[in-house]
């Protein structure tokens, strides 16, 4: 499957913080350790971050389920 590159850092910076502390790592088995060096892309229209866990260096996904900056869910409410 194709990976679509994507800004992390154009995301607004409370977003970014969030995306960075919010976490989970399997190796870890623990929740919101953090996460560095973040990467951001999209696969098949799902949006990952990428990083490593603050902790142990593993990697850590976080998948975005619902990309709100395309708008037009306003009727889902
Ligand atoms: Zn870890």
């Amino acid at each position: 499957m194709e990976q679509i590159e994507r800004d992390f850092y154009a995301r607004d910076a409370e977003d970014q913080q969030a995306f960075l502390t919010q976490t989970w790592c399997n190796e870890c088995m623990e929740a919101d350790l953090g996460m560095k060096e973040p990467r951001e892309y999209e696969v098949d229209g799902v949006i990952y971050i990428e990083g490593q866990c603050v902790k142990c260096s593993a990697p850590v996904f976080t998948e975005i389920a619902d990309e709100d900056t395309d708008g037009d869910w306003d009727d889902e409410a």
